[in-house]
């Protein structure tokens, strides 16, 4: 195994995929990526929902979801991997005076930042995504630049991208310890031995915590539990069906396959490293489902299953050096939406490292933001 790298990246899921793609395409020496598992993107990535967004409340989540987008149009002629990134837009619905006072809110700022988004009525619902009981509506935030990826063609067109740029990936190959010497980093050890490089990027999502603890570093990205269910075919979802939100339910929907993906985001579910389906959660999920959508009651259902989000207290990202110890970078805590944020995210982290100007300023995404009392809250969390 390689004993040496310029950088070593751990985690092979999105974001150190495209960390790790950015910083080869740009020069940064040797990188090396290492995974634990035996196959890439088995983490968050490999269970997530395909959602991409950018109808976000705060400046830094609207303008990493917009630079996304873009580079998700642009992703094949980028990594030379065809990639599905259909845009059926993001419908969020909206059932009182409070939840549309906010989503206007949010909607001021998306505008200002140059992003089409409307607000519809419940009739424009009816027509957009046919099947949606609209009757206690009052309106809807609808942008149909967003839309739905396929986290497995990001995954395997930046794996394939950088291993052109001679990127070396290991998988298998678990982190176990960082060597630090007089507040350095010197070497990451693995479970097929050592790799000696000044830099690390913790790139471990729901595990990032405990990367950062290795090097006694503390990190606050809590893995938290999320579950969804898919349905068989339903003849009644068009092609063209967008990206569901019911604010009030917390529930999420949108066409897959020839049926549809459901999930909840369950509030009150405790952190903890538990991937196991929980039939109660499933049961809330369906149940929250044929509230919105009647005719689901003839649906059968055909998959269920639960992945990690990588929370952090104001569901933004944690980009930047850490403070503690020279030459460790985080890029991690995407809090449910690191796959849309992926290319922006490794983007970024490569420029910096690099010692370039940034595409987007992450400053307000500083590990040190908490300490510092300086959070930057997002409130469009499901
Ligand atoms: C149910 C669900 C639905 C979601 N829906 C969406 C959505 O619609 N849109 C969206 O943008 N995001 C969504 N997300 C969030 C998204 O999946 C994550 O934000 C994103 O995948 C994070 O990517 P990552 O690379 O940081 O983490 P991961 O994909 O988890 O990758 C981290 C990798 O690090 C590896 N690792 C950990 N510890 C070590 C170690 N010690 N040594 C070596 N390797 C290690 C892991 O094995 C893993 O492969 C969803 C998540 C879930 C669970």
């Amino acid at each position: 195994m390689t004993s040496s790298a310029d950088v070593v990246v751990v985690g092979g899921g999105i974001i150190g995929l495209s960390t790790a793609y950015y910083l080869a395409k740009l020069g940064y020496g040797k990188v090396v990526l290492v995974e634990k598992e035996m196959f890439l993107g088995t983490g968050s990535t490999g269970k997530c929902a395909g959602g991409v967004r950018a109808q976000f409340s705060t400046r830094i989540n609207i303008e990493m979801s917009m630079k996304s987008e873009e580079m998700l149009v642009q992703f094949e002629e980028e990594t030379g991997w065809p990639a599905v990134y259909d845009q059926v837009g993001y419908m969020f619905l909206l059932s009182d005076e409070q939840e549309l006072a906010a989503f206007s809110r949010a909607m001021e700022l998306q505008k200002s930042l140059g992003l089409e988004v409307d607000l519809i009525d419940p009739e424009d619902v009816a027509k957009i995504a046919p099947p949606v009981r609209t009757d206690d509506i009052i309106k809807a935030t609808f942008c149909g630049d967003d839309g739905l990826a396929d986290p497995n063609d990001l995954i395997q067109g930046y794996a394939s991208a950088a291993r052109k740029h001679n990127v070396d990936i290991i998988t298998e190959c678990e982190v176990t310890g960082l060597k630090t010497t007089g507040g350095e980093i010197k070497a990451v050890l693995t479970k097929s031995g050592e790799i000696s490089t000044p830099l690390v990027v913790n790139a471990a999502g729901a595990y990032a915590k405990l990367i950062s603890k290795m090097g006694g570093m503390d990190l606050q990205v809590e893995p938290v539990r999320r579950q969804i269910v898919t349905t068989g075919p339903l003849d009644y979802i068009p092609s063209s069906f967008p990206m569901v939100v019911d604010v009030k339910a917390g529930l999420y929907f949108h066409k897959e396959s020839a049926g549809l993906l459901l999930g909840w985001a369950d509030k009150d579910v405790q952190p903890g490293f538990d991937e196991s389906v929980d039939p109660e959660y499933t049961d809330a999920i369906i149940m929250k489902a044929l509230d919105r959508v009647p005719q689901l009651e003839t649906a059968e259902i055909a998959k269920s299953w639960a992945g990690l989000y990588e929370t952090t207290p104001d569901h933004h990202a944690i980009i930047g050096y850490a403070p503690e110890i020279k030459g460790f970078f985080n890029n991690t805590g995407y809090s449910g939406h690191g796959m849309m944020h992926a290319p922006a995210a490794g983007l970024v982290a490569a420029e910096i490292i690099c010692g370039k100007q940034p595409s987007i300023d992450v400053s307000p995404l500083a590990p040190d933001r908490f300490a510092k009392g300086a959070m930057v809250e997002e409130t469009n969390v499901i």
